[in-house]
């Protein structure tokens, strides 16, 4: 497959998901005009056999949805978080767990939570760019997810909470912490989800987001992709596997041939994707560390306060709080709140007692709230990421990371609030946050701030991140993919 020869520069994206949209976005107005041929690994999608309805679900719905999931993965306490009974991909890592792989357009923001935050000084302190460069591609990026939040200037009113949450952020503002202990700052979420009243997409708080939302109300970058595909940003769609690029002639090797030469390539696969196609592509590469934030979950009780009755809810988080340290070297950690959501207890019991389990669920909500502590990936897990002689990817576990000595105890001490108590019990670690990075970070094997690998091929995913913050990262994955587009230079 040969670009065409014309003067507009011809340009591979390869990926199709957050960080893809964001290079679409730099393209978009970097380089109007470009021939712009995008690779995807789309693998067929094996959604159930009925589409997800367009009104509100209703409990015949669900109860099929969650039958189906039983079906196919067991029956599991958590439940996984699905795409309408479709879990994300994974690849396993022996002796730890299972990392997430995206395969399909949107990438992993196809199953994602939606929750943004733009990375502050803290958090780019060892990144070569600072928050007023990254500016105004945040605003872009956050424009194109549709963020809505607290902030006076956001265009969506925030996520309303259930009342239990309401309270904890209630409780948490008005604490005060001892000296030298850890200081919480709650805050509604920012999130890429639709709540402007009047929109097709708006978020009618069915509670039902871990199973698929039925209104398409989070973002998943599949939104952007298909847009830039409709208006022509994207002149063709490679339905294929990149295997590895020639970074000398900057051409393409695909399971089906080849493409090629391009005066540009954008590589944006993901830290996993894009990681096994720098080992197969850079001569002397042997080994990559991928690095992951440890994620800890854990139940905060709510007694007292609000008995108000809601029936509908956000189900994805409804609060985070930052957690930092009276150490101002210690990077800051985050809780993420979430409700009990329903979906939790519809897994278990059997569909002829939802209707009394239903009034038991609403109470469950209003008194249990779920925690889920990020912290920095240096105290994350380090997986191996290397390719076997015949090509394929091998993972294994270079460190498991935990918990730094004294945080838990000062968590619990910090929510131990009026109406509200984590109790003692260990707080359970999720083997991936499914937040990678580092994997070939700025300022190794020649990498800039513009992401350049060699001429014309940039890296624009968060395999150039120096690190993993506690804080979500897929906006500023896109916002850097987009400034890395706006600043790579294609050669001719
Ligand atoms: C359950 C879950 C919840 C999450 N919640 C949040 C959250 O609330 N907030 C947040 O910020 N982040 C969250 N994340 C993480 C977030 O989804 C990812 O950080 C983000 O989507 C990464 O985007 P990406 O484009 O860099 O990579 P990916 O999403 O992995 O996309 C990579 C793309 O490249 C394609 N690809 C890969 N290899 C190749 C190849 N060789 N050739 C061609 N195409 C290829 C893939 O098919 C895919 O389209 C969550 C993730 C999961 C799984
Ligand atoms: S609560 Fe979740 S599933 Fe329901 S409309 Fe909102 S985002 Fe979608």
């Amino acid at each position: 497959m040969v670009p065409g020869a014309g003067p507009s520069p011809r340009i591979a994206v390869i990926g199709s998901g957050a960080a893809a949209a964001g290079a679409l976005l730099g393209i978009e107005r970097r380089f109007p005009g470009a021939e712009v041929w995008l690779f995807e690994r789309r693998e067929p999608p094996e959604f159930p056999p009925y589409p997800p309805p367009s009104a509100e679900p209703d409990s015949d719905y669900l109860l099929n949805l969650t039958c189906l999931t039983r079906q196919r993965y067991g029956l599991a306490f958590p439940p996984p978080k699905t795409h309408f009974g479709v879990k994300c991909p994974s690849i396993e890592v022996p002796g730890w767990g299972r990392l997430w792989e995206s395969r399909e357009r949107g990438g992993l923001t196809r199953y994602w939570g939606g929750v943004t935050a733009r990375f502050g000084r803290g958090e780019l302190c060892r990144w070569p760019v600072g928050p007023a460069e990254l500016t105004p591609f945040y605003d872009c990026a956050a424009e194109e997810m549709g963020v809505c939040g607290p902030d006076a200037d956001s265009s969506r009113p925030p996520v309303r909470p259930v009342p239990a949450v309401r309270d904890l952020i209630a409780a948490l503002a008005q604490r005060e912490g001892a000296a030298g202990e850890l200081t919480l700052t709650p805050s509604l979420p920012a999130m890429a989800l639709e709540t402007r009243p009047g929109q097709a997409r708006r978020c009618t708080y069915t509670g039902g987001c871990m199973a698929g939302c039925p209104h398409d109300s989070i973002y998943s970058a599949a939104m952007t992709i298909d847009r830039m595909v409709a208006q022509g940003v994207v002149s063709k769609v490679v339905l294929a596997k990149v295997l590895a690029m020639d970074v000398a002639t900057r051409t393409l090797a695909l399971k089906e041939g080849e493409a090629g030469p391009f005066d540009l390539i954008l590589v944006a696969a993901g830290c996993l994707g894009t990681g096994q196609i720098l080992l197969r592509s850079l001569p002397g590469l042997s080994r990559l560390n991928l690095l992951d934030n440890p994620v800890f979950t854990f139940p905060i009780l709510a007694y007292g306060g609000s008995e108000e009755r809601e029936d509908s809810y956000f189900g994805l988080t409804n609060a985070c709080v930052t957690v930092t340290t009276a150490d101002p070297t210690l990077p800051p950690a985050t809780v993420q709140v979430y409700p009990a959501m329903d979906h939790l207890w519809q897994s278990l019991v059997p569909g002829a007692l939802w209707p009394v389990a239903t009034p038991l669920g609403r109470l469950l909500r209003r008194h249990v709230l779920i925690g889920r502590l990020y912290l920095h990936s240096d105290h994350g897990s380090v997986v191996r990421m290397e390719t076997s002689a015949g090509g394929s990817l091998r993972l294994s576990l270079g460190r498991a990371g935990k918990m730094p000595e004294g945080l838990w105890p000062a968590l619990r001490r910090a929510f131990h609030l009026k109406g509200f108590r984590v109790p003692n019990l260990p707080p359970l670690r999720q083997k991936t946050s499914s937040h990678y990075a580092g994997t070939l970070p700025y300022g190794t094997h020649g990498l800039g701030a513009d992401g350049g690998l060699r001429p014309g091929i940039h890296l624009c995913d968060a395999t150039v991140f120096p690190d993993g913050p506690a804080a979500s990262p897929t906006l500023t994955i896109m916002a850097n993919a987009m400034r890395t587009a706006m600043a790579a230079r294609p050669v001719r």
